[in-house]
């Protein structure tokens, strides 16, 4: 027998959301970030599904650009940290995928390699967030380089990434937008995340590059309006195992955290650490049981969670339970576990189905 745990995903909600960067990003090209299997709803039918909609794709890494290839995705696919060796830049042409050049000695590759078709290459300056990429002072000179390679395409893309996008009340957007602008005037550029696509419409450019917003979630640090729209694609589901009453003084769980104050309903749920749900969520941490909220009640265990459901109307075993989805944000959930939403879909381990729903 299965368990009852689902990560149902949401096809048309993604669609949805696709066509709502379109319109807060009207004049720009859209590449999905579909990076670390589509933020952990499967990269695969995510991409199939956004095909028609989207310029291009991002991913992190050679081999997840191989598998959409596999899969039939046709469209641009950009190594967003460019090849990790000399050698992966043959399969990288091999696969017509477009290379980022984040530092001087990927492009001692490119320049050692002369690739025998148009190599699309995105060159990624670093302007405040000092992770990836080469510094302003030496964009010009690395630029002349590339156009100069024979065989690199003369579509160049000129890209940076913001540190602090989400957050509002930071001014390291406008200054590394300021930056960003003044180099190489004329020349097309990409700088939005979707926390950029949602509040900073000045850094649209030529091409956003949104991830999170697709699956339907804000990353904003407060809510915004450009992201009230957004429609959750996962939706992680689970069934009411067991049900038992407790009296007054009674312990619930590993190490008793969470003890009854009065006579109260315990719902045991079949789904736990091991499949995706945070270890680090308190007593408290809202779970939705038959569309009503409870909380939690008692440490989160491998396989199973315990909920209050008292006072809940027709809670009974085999009951569904939403751990996250619509009605229950799962950066609602993962600010209670200390962490981002994010995190916790990228996380979705492969013991959990991922269900489509209006795959068409
Ligand atoms: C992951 C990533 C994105 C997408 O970020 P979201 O916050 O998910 O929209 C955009 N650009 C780069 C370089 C990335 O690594």
């Amino acid at each position: 027998m299965a368990r009852p745990n689902q990560a149902l995903i949401d096809l048309d909600a993604l669609r949805h959301n696709a066509g709502h960067v379109r319109r807060l990003a009207p004049r720009s090209k859209v590449m999905a970030a579909v990076k670390a299997d589509a933020y952990g709803h499967g990269a695969v039918a995510v991409s199939q599904a956004l095909q028609p909609l989207v310029d291009a794709f991002a991913v992190a890494s050679l081999d997840e650009a191989l598998s959409l290839r596999s899969a039939g995705i046709s469209q641009p696919i950009l190594l967003l940290e460019g090849v990790f060796t000399k050698a992966e830049l043959v399969e990288a042409e091999r696969a017509d995928l477009w290379v980022t050049v984040t530092a001087h000695h990927q492009l001692d590759w490119i320049e050692a390699h002369s690739p025998a078709r148009p190599l699309t290459c995105w060159l990624k300056v670093n302007t405040g967030m000092n992770r990836l990429g080469v510094p302003p002072a030496e964009v010009e000179a690395l630029l002349a380089r590339l156009q100069a390679c024979p065989g690199v395409s003369e579509d160049i893309v000129l890209y940076t990434h913001f540190a602090s996008a989400d957050n509002l009340d930071s001014s390291a957007t406008q200054e590394q937008a300021a930056l960003f602008e003044q180099l190489l005037p004329g020349m097309p550029r990409s700088a939005a995340n979707s926390a950029a696509v949602i509040a900073w419409p000045d850094t649209h450019h030529d091409w956003v590059r949104p991830g999170y917003m697709l699956y339907g979630n804000s990353p904003m640090q407060v809510p915004h309006d450009n992201a009230a729209d957004l429609r959750p694609v996962m939706t992680l589901a689970s069934e009411v195992i067991q049900l038992r009453d407790v009296t007054r003084g009674d312990a619930v769980g590993y190490g008793g955290t969470w003890v009854a104050t009065a006579p109260a309903r315990i719902a045991t749920v079949a789904i736990g650490y091991g499949d995706g749900y945070p270890r680090h969520a308190p007593n408290g941490t809202p779970v939705l049981v038959d569309g009503q909220r409870a909380r939690l009640a008692g440490r989160v265990s491998m396989d199973m969670i315990t909920v209050d459901v008292t006072g809940l109307d027709g809670v009974q075993v085999g009951s569904r339970v939403t751990l996250w989805g619509p009605g229950l944000p799962v950066d609602e959930v993962a600010r209670s576990a200390g962490t981002i939403g994010y995190e916790l879909t990228t996380g979705m381990p492969a013991r959990t189905p991922r269900v489509l729903l209006h795959a068409q």
